[in-house]
């Protein structure tokens, strides 16, 4: 699941940043709230946590703006503890929920799940593949009928190659999409991700979930009757 967190106070974004990766979401940070109203019309998100004092617009305006689209993605929004009027006016706006400064991250996540459980139905929050289940809001992966624990990183894998079962993904895609990288760090990363990822769900002696695709990257594949 794709967060975007709209924040210009960089030590809060960074922290949110790293709570939220921690868990296994991928985050985009934005300091500037123009900039975050380009990004939201170019990008789909499943969620916004949304600071509504920014340089440039401002966080209710980029709300107003994301509902008189039609665009019902799920908003928390982060309010000072002063700003009473702005949060009563944000969920007239269509806010799902709303986070006052100084807040704890254990606090942020819970809301984070908890605005997930109530907006995406089973159908979005649960991937199957055989007898493989993996639900994106509690995060739990079963495979038959035993719990798989994953790291954060190899679930983040999971859910990119899995969204999208067949497609295939190179190396710098899923270097961008599942550690924020833009640039390639020259190191095996993604193959020894790939590697745990497939300990972790793969039955033995069987085929695995994860196909490599040779000079190219890798893909999800549905196996049929595991
Ligand atoms: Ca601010």
């Amino acid at each position: 699941m794709r967060i975007l967190v709209v924040e210009d106070e960089k030590k809060l974004a960074g922290f949110v940043r790293k709570g939220l990766e921690e868990h296994g979401f991928g985050v985009t940070v934005s300091h500037n709230g123009d900039e975050a109203d380009t990004l939201l019309r170019a990008e789909p998100f499943d969620l916004i946590v949304l600071d509504i004092m920014l340089p440039g617009r401002d966080g209710l305006s980029i709300l107003k703006n994301l509902r008189d689209r039609k665009n019902t993605v799920p908003v928390i929004l982060v309010t000072a503890r002063s700003e009473a009027n702005e949060r009563v006016a944000g969920l007239n706006l269509g806010a799902d929920d709303y986070i006052a400064k100084p807040f704890y991250m254990d606090e942020l996540l819970a809301r984070v799940q908890a605005v997930l459980r109530r907006t995406s139905g089973d159908q979005l929050s649960v991937l199957r593949a055989g007898d493989l289940t993996v639900n994106l809001i509690t995060r739990k992966v079963t495979r038959g009928k035993e719990e798989v624990v994953l790291p954060p990183r190899e679930f983040g894998l999971l859910e990119y190659l899995m969204r999208s079962p067949g497609r295939v993904f190179t190396r710098s895609q899923i270097l961008e999409h599942v550690w924020g990288y833009s640039f390639d760090p020259g190191t095996n990363l993604v193959d020894v991700c790939v590697q745990r990822l497939r300990a972790g769900i793969d039955a033995a002696g069987r085929e695995s979930f994860i196909e490599a695709v040779r000079g190219v990257g890798y893909r999800f594949r549905k196996l049929e009757g595991v």
